[in-house]
């Protein structure tokens, strides 16, 4: 019963035009499966990464569900930060625009409860709130739970992380039992899963298929590096890259706040989200971000979840995170909207098996990329210097040009050290020479930096890409001296294959097998199998990938999907396989 356009949903004509004024054209997937269930008045447990539009998918049928005639409350709408609580207000306030005599009111811890009484006072339909105030609200007599229909839990696991089960379960009991629970949630753990069991009526579960997990649009690398050289090479990227905003992600708050020190120090535009922060000094940095003021957020997992950031150009997964759902959740606030974006994560020491769940999970490959050479960062280095200065002299020729006090000092200077006899060309030396200091030199770290990445790489990590751009070493033949070693070195002959497997031509399709070298399949097994099971040609079967728990097939994209239901019925040596179109 799923739609594919916002006509096809018996929506109110107020609620087709406020759609179309938020610039939606199509419901996400979330929003198609989702609405028409909801507006048939069920419970429902949803499930989605973030940034696929959970909140206009259960705003939507809650709007247009509400009496708007009736000034009582109708509808509560918990969220687990005051941030979230606010986005979900606006995007609620977007959706009722046109129902003249709805109106909605988000309540916060944080704020004057004055404000906040005053508001509810008015008499509003839909109340947004964080589970602690709400109870506040409830045991002051300020918000009557007497006539809500609708609950929605919005990142349901979040609240639960933050602590907030009592206070959820204690909002729950207070409603009345004639009502619609709506959960929604990024991840389902067993609390969550008991929480819909007691206060859920048979609910429709609601979950986006795990091959949609991880957009085509994100190019997704692992570096393999000790974890003292992180931050050496967090910057080196950053240096080659120039993104103008992105997300650092860490596992927890202190390390957020030590790498933010760190890169502010080196002078970059970072500042550290974590959920210790007071509420203003968040809406301060986020909105810094938003202006651009900020160019680069370090993040815990729970202080960004569910803050809807546009335009992210790349996220440094700085720790591994510690569940695969995250990962997803991380990388999401990248390659939206049509755009691209990286995702890039860091593994140390025995990390990579982490890697490995995370690419079985998201049934996507996360080759390793390389760290561009000490060389070209410098010869960056070199030419930003030659513009910076280019510009100045330039700005200094203008006929409207005034000297600032600095540069009345700066002449002095310079007359002075004429009259002692040095000419331009060798104060211009001393000077360059003072002002870039060690950042022109070739840093000797880099040697160690190469060694370690070579000692970790795995064998299976040829670097290759589909992107150059990310996959490839940034300079073609220049590395020599530089960053990383001659990669021929790296235990070169068990490399499983030198074609690329994610540049994968437009007839060809990726098929994901469960099963790997753990499983004693090699590629000539896997060759084999699906050449004898289906009868295709072993020549028309493209690059075979196989790593210890899972491989990687190609295969003619129009006889794929013949292959994955023939395949997964057949075995591949002994072993009974599921095959699935991978990403
Ligand atoms: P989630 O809660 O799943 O993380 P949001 O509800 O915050 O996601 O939505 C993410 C962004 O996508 C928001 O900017 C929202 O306005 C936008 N959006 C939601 N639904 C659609 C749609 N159908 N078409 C276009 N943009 C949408
Ligand atoms: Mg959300």
């Amino acid at each position: 019963m799923t739609v594919t356009q916002f006509n096809e949903l018996a929506l109110s004509e107020e609620l087709h035009r406020a759609i179309a004024d938020m610039g939606f054209e199509t419901p996400s997937p979330i929003q198609a499966q989702a609405i028409p269930f909801l507006l048939e008045g069920n419970d429902i447990i949803g499930q989605a990464q973030t940034g696929t539009g959970k909140t206009a998918a259960f705003g939507i049928p809650t709007v247009e569900k509400i009496n708007a005639s009736e000034r009582k409350t109708q509808a509560l709408i918990l969220c687990p930060t005051r941030e979230l609580a606010l986005q979900v207000s606006q995007e609620i306030k977007k959706i009722a625009k046109y129902k003249s005599k709805l109106f909605a009111a988000a309540i916060y811890g944080g704020e004057s409860i004055t404000r906040q009484i005053k508001d509810l006072q008015r008499g509003v339909q839909i109340v947004i709130g964080t589970p602690g105030r709400v109870i506040d609200h409830i045991t002051r007599g300020t918000l009557n739970l007497d006539h809500i229909q609708t609950i929605i839990l919005d990142e349901a696991d979040e609240m639960l992380n933050m602590g907030f089960k009592e206070d959820i379960e204690k909002i729950l009991k207070q409603l009345p039992e004639e009502r619609q629970t709506i959960l929604f949630s990024a991840t389902m753990p067993q609390p969550i899963m008991e929480i819909a069991k007691k206060h859920q009526k048979s609910p429709k579960i609601v979950k986006m298929a795990k091959t949609e997990l991880t957009s085509q649009l994100i190019e997704q690398r692992h570096f393999s590096v000790k974890s003292h050289l992180k931050n050496e090479l967090l910057t080196r990227l950053m240096d080659f890259y120039e993104w103008q905003s992105m997300l650092i992600f860490c596992n927890t708050k202190q390390k957020t706040a030590e790498i933010a020190e760190f890169l502010i120090q080196k002078g970059y535009a970072a500042e550290a989200l974590h959920g210790d922060l007071a509420q203003n000094q968040r809406n301060i940095v986020m909105s810094k971000f938003r202006h651009g003021q900020v160019q680069i957020l370090v993040a815990t997992d729970v202080a960004a979840r569910g803050i809807d950031v546009e335009n992210v150009e790349a996220v440094i997964n700085y720790d591994i995170p510690l569940d695969p759902e995250y990962y997803v959740h991380r990388i999401g606030r990248t390659g939206r909207a049509g755009r691209t974006g990286v995702s890039f994560t860091f593994i140390s020491g025995k990390e990579s098996f982490k890697l490995r769940d995370i690419e079985h999970y998201t049934k996507a490959p996360i080759p390793a990329g390389n760290i561009p050479s000490s060389r070209s960062i410098l010869a960056k280095r070199k030419s930003q210097l030659e513009a910076k200065i280019e510009a100045t002299l330039l700005e200094a020729q203008s006929e409207d040009f005034v000297f600032s006090p600095q540069l009345e000092a700066v002449t002095e200077i310079l007359a002075a050290l004429t009259e002692k006899g040095f000419d331009n060309q060798a104060i211009a030396q001393a000077v360059l020479h003072l002002h870039a200091g060690t950042s022109l030199q070739l840093d000797k770290r880099d040697i160690d930096f190469a060694d370690d990445f070579r000692k970790n790489r795995r064998s299976e990590d040829t670097g290759r890409g589909r992107n150059d751009r990310y996959g490839s070493r940034p300079e073609g033949r220049s590395e020599r001296g530089s960053s990383y070693g001659d990669r021929n070195t790296s235990r070169g002959s068990s490399r499983t294959t030198t074609r690329t497997t994610n540049n994968l031509r437009g007839d060809m399709a990726r098929l994901f097998i469960n099963v790997g070298k753990q499983d004693k399949v090699s590629k000539g097994d896997i060759l084999g199998a699906i050449a004898g099971e289906t009868g295709i040609k072993g020549r028309e079967i493209g690059s075979i990938d196989v790593f210890d728990s899972y491989s990687f097939v190609e295969v003619p994209k129009a006889e794929s999907e013949k292959i994955v239901r023939l395949m997964n019925k057949a075995k591949i040596k002994g072993n009974k396989v599921n095959l699935e179109l991978a990403k």
